[in-house]
């Protein structure tokens, strides 16, 4: 396969762009090797400058649900830019939107933004306003975006604050934030009895995906929605990922928690730059201009990413048995990428949530940031190198998730599991 295109465009990509990318996983840095460039893409397809088609697993990191170039999707935009891209006022789209993501999520109200960061971002802010408080709680390995309060990883010992995991966040805020291992009960018990009345806000994401997909625990959230009620924290549910992926009202709708906030990106912007928050009334107009809680954005709302994620969700809401599908075939392709493993005599652990899964190089099970770091990474690195050879794009870092799409056909799912079997055997 031919790539030296896309390894031209890096080297002129870098003389204007740091690092030559714009968001750093995409440099493909995980997997020692130059990224992809790439031209089109189409359904389940995507195609690189040097003309080399691949079966897609990466979706734009989770917004193609539906795949690429869905013609809904492509219509509305088309359409809407007609009347201009931007108004920085009011239009009917946006509370189009806003209703249907309320109706989906079973929350009451919305706010959108431009990005998941942002979500969370504001969410962390609103519930330091609304309670008054000052710390807040994450859980190791999930990530919640980039912004200064959530870019923390773990302190050295139980119950310490954590430490800043970027240059440039400084270590005061990094003394606000509680950094707790995933699916650990004691743990955010322990938390809880020692900060409880200091506590504004727990932040998890339902199904982690940003260590590879690691599912909750049965009860883990509904114990922290105990916690949070009963010591007045608010309870911050991140589905930027997970938000209409896993089932039509979300995993919250799957696992039957009613969070106080839910942050949303990825799909509900059908592949345009879309975030929001929403939940409660009542702590939503803690926000401006109702309440005294700063947020704003000049390209909020913006008609082009209404339109696309309408778009998208309006089919999600009249086709339902896209879930089922996507259960189906997730299964399908779980068991074939097993079967992969064990034909070569490799030990994985597989996780896996409908759409959303992760092959680990472990023996463990992988049930928080510590097992999924157990993960033999140079493995993963040269799987993924087979499989692209094969044309399988998958996410290029062992931490990341296997996207399917409602586009993705049995004939790529079992070029995908061939492809598997050859690149496994390449391991040993
Ligand atoms: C992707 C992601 C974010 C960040 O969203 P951006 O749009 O990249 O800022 C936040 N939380 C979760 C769970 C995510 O998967």
């Amino acid at each position: 396969m031919n790539t030296l295109k896309s390894k031209e465009a890096f080297e002129e990509a870098k003389k204007y762009i740091p690092g030559g990318v714009n968001s750093p996983v995409r440099a493909f840095a995980n997997v020692g090797t130059y990224p992809l460039f790439i031209e089109k893409a189409n359904g389940s397809k995507i195609y690189d400058i040097d003309g080399n088609e691949y079966i897609d697993y990466v979706g734009s990191w989770g917004p193609m649900l539906l795949g690429h170039a869905f013609p809904p999707v492509v219509e509305a935009v088309r359409e809407t830019a007609l009347s201009s891209t931007s108004f920085g006022a009011p239009c009917i789209k946006e509370t189009k939107l806003a209703e249907c993501i309320c109706r989906m999520a079973n929350i009451d109200v919305v706010r959108m933004v431009n990005s998941g960061t942002e979500a969370t971002m504001s969410a962390i802010r609103l519930a330091r306003g609304y309670t008054g408080r000052k710390i807040i709680i994450k859980f190791e390995g999930c990530y919640h975006g980039h912004s200064d309060s959530l870019l923390i990883k773990a302190g050295s010992g139980a119950l310490t604050f954590g430490s800043a995991s970027s240059a440039g966040v400084v270590e005061e805020l990094a003394k606000y934030t509680l950094v707790l291992p995933y699916n650990d009960f004691e743990a955010i018990e322990n938390a809880f009895e020692k900060f409880g009345k200091d506590i504004a806000a727990v932040i998890i994401e339902p199904i982690a995906g940003n260590m590879g997909v690691v599912p909750p625990k049965d009860g883990f959230l509904l114990k922290i929605q105990e916690l949070t009620r009963k010591n007045k924290s608010i309870f911050i549910v991140d589905e930027v990922m997970t938000g209409f992926r896993v089932s039509q009202n979300g995993a919250s709708g799957l696992f039957k928690i009613s969070p106080d906030i839910i942050t949303f990106g990825k799909i509900i912007g059908g592949g345009l730059p879309v975030g929001a928050y929403g939940g409660k009334r009542e702590i939503m107009e803690f926000i401006s201009p109702t309440g005294p809680v700063y947020q704003a954005g000049t390209l909020s709302g913006n008609p082009l990413a209404m339109a696309a994620g309408l778009a998208q969700l309006t089919y999600l809401l009249d086709n339902p048995q896209i879930y089922t599908e996507l259960e189906e075939k997730g299964s399908y392709l779980e068991n074939g990428f097993k079967d992969a493993a064990s034909a070569a005599g490799i030990d994985i652990c597989l996780n896996r949530v409908g759409s959303m899964m992760s092959i680990f190089f472990t023996k463990e099970r992988v049930t928080d940031f510590n097992t999924a770091c157990s993960s033999d990474t140079e493995k993963f690195k040269k799987y993924f190198k087979a499989m692209l050879r094969c044309g399988i794009y998958l996410a290029p870092s062992q931490f990341e998730a296997v996207f399917l799409s409602a586009a993705h056909t049995k004939n790529d799912l079992d070029k995908t599991i061939e492809a598997s079997f050859t690149a496994m055997k390449d391991l040993l």
